[in-house]
């Protein structure tokens, strides 16, 4: 990774933020810096008593960034690197993710500090359920709906549930949580929802003819960072409708086969030996080779800050898909516009995870569980829908209609075509705003 280039989490939302507010027209400065403040940050820290008699020291966050649109929403990572400004800015994509899928909430994210790797499940069983106590009313389905995220899974969002419900009796709490398991209420097709939202988001941008040779899924040859839910999931849904799956990587390293990969294999691979490596008749290549390879699509479905000022000018593809949170850093962005490689970001193109969560909570209000073709179907229309509303505008921009903000606004002056990051993210901030000062600010 470069040494000079400043990988805070925190700088890095910031910086993206106000590229993209020069975009914006009529922004009051006053709330461009509301906009970019959390809510509230909760610390908590509490003992745990672990297995073997000892106590430890257990520090979590809860942070809600912006709760304009309805009550935030946000995974919880267990993780013993989670710092409070990961956190912070994790919950800033999460309020701009909602707002331009369109659905009716904030942006929220949680971490505790643990490592479940050490933990038995007993132990990790006693951490959520102290978490969820310590959080209290901070939680509730309508102020802040937690989900998974890293290390944490939907046996973490049932517990979490329980606890809750035992603490709030008489009501219907199961839209406390999404991610939950289908039989407590969980909706069909969360699982898979952020690998095909992945999917259908690379399709439609795809039909909008700016690659003239590549505008379809079929035979467009792909390479993807990472295969565990979100990759594999999009792998394969790559490949059923004809994409060539040219390489794939996972923390051990990468694999390669010019004739193509099928995900079906690669799983069953990956479930004997706990890795892809070593697949027979493949080329292995580390995951910084992987994302240097000539191919169509590129789908960087793993960790933050892997496209990076150091390796943009080698990357070989036609689009980047950002599956991951935060894969690429806004020098490597500023790369590839100009070498004109497109880029779908993060908010737009794993926003089917969110989408399908909103739909858990609809379905656990109504007391209802819609079947997976329904789901897939408006997870499908809603995928589309964004991708066209961020196309319009950009296109608005190339071809000069739309006219970036005034100078008094702020004092950056965009004077460059914009990428699809800055668009996705101008819409977002846009809706927020409006719909800040639609409610009137109090008192
Ligand atoms: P996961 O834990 O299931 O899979 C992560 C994969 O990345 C694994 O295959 C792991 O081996 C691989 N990996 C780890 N270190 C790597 C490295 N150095 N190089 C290459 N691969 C490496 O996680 P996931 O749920 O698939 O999430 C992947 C990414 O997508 C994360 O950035 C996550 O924040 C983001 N995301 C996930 C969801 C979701 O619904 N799961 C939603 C939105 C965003």
């Amino acid at each position: 990774m470069p040494v000079n280039e400043n990988f805070d989490p925190v700088v890095i939302s910031e910086q993206q933020f106000d590229h993209a507010v020069c975009y914006i027209q009529k922004l009051k400065k006053g709330l461009i810096e509301f906009l970019k403040k959390p809510k509230h940050i909760n610390i908590f820290n509490f003992p745990i008593e672990m297995d073997d008699g000892s106590v430890q020291s257990i520090q979590g966050y809860r942070v809600v960034h912006n709760r304009v649109f309805g009550p935030g929403k946000g995974g919880i990572r267990y993780h013993p690197d989670v710092t409070m400004e990961e956190v912070v800015s994790l919950a800033k994509l999460m309020t701009w993710k909602c707002a331009l899928v369109n659905i009716p909430f904030g942006g929220a994210k949680g971490g505790v500090v643990c490592n479940t790797k050490e933990l038995t499940e007993n132990e990790l069983r006693r951490i959520t359920r102290r978490f969820t106590s310590e959080m209290a009313d901070n939680i509730g389905p309508h102020t802040d709906i937690p989900a998974p995220d890293m290390y944490t899974n939907e046996q973490t969002m049932a517990w979490i549930y329980d606890t809750y419900d035992v603490l709030h009796p008489g009501k219907n709490n199961r839209p406390v949580v999404t991610g939950k398991p289908i039989d407590m209420g969980g909706s069909y097709g969360r699982n898979e929802a952020t690998g095909v939202g992945v999917y259908h988001v690379t399709e439609r941008f795809l039909s909008k003819a700016l690659i003239a040779e590549q505008q379809t899924v079929a035979g467009a040859s792909v390479v993807i960072q990472g295969f565990g839910n979100v990759g594999s999931i999009a792998a394969q849904d790559f490949f059923r409708n004809g994409a060539k799956i040219i390489a794939v990587s996972d923390s051990q390293g990468g694999v390669y086969r010019a004739e193509g990969l099928d995900p079906d294999v690669l799983l069953a691979f990956k479930n004997e030996h706990g890795t892809i490596v070593g697949l027979p008749d493949t080329m292995t290549m580390t995951n910084e080779e992987i994302l240097e390879l000539e191919c169509d699509i590129l789908i960087p479905a793993a960790l933050s800050n892997q496209i990076h000022a150091d390796n943009a000018h080698k990357i070989n593809a036609k689009v980047v898909v950002e599956a991951a949170n935060a894969p690429t850093t806004p020098a490597a962005d500023e790369i590839l516009r100009q070498r004109g490689i497109y880029l779908l970001p993060d908010i737009l193109a794993n926003a089917g995870g969110v989408t399908v969560s909103y739909f858990e909570w609809v379905q656990n209000q109504a007391n209802q569980q819609w079947d997976l073709d329904e789901v897939n179907a408006r997870l499908q229309k809603r995928m589309f829908k964004t991708v066209d509303a961020v196309f319009s505008r950009w296109q608005g921009f190339v071809v000069g209609e739309a006219i970036p903000s005034e100078q008094e606004i702020n004092n950056t002056e965009p004077g460059q075509q914009p990428d699809f990051r800055c668009i996705a993210l101008s819409i977002a901030i846009e809706r927020v705003a409006k719909a800040t000062l639609m409610r009137g600010i109090w008192p």
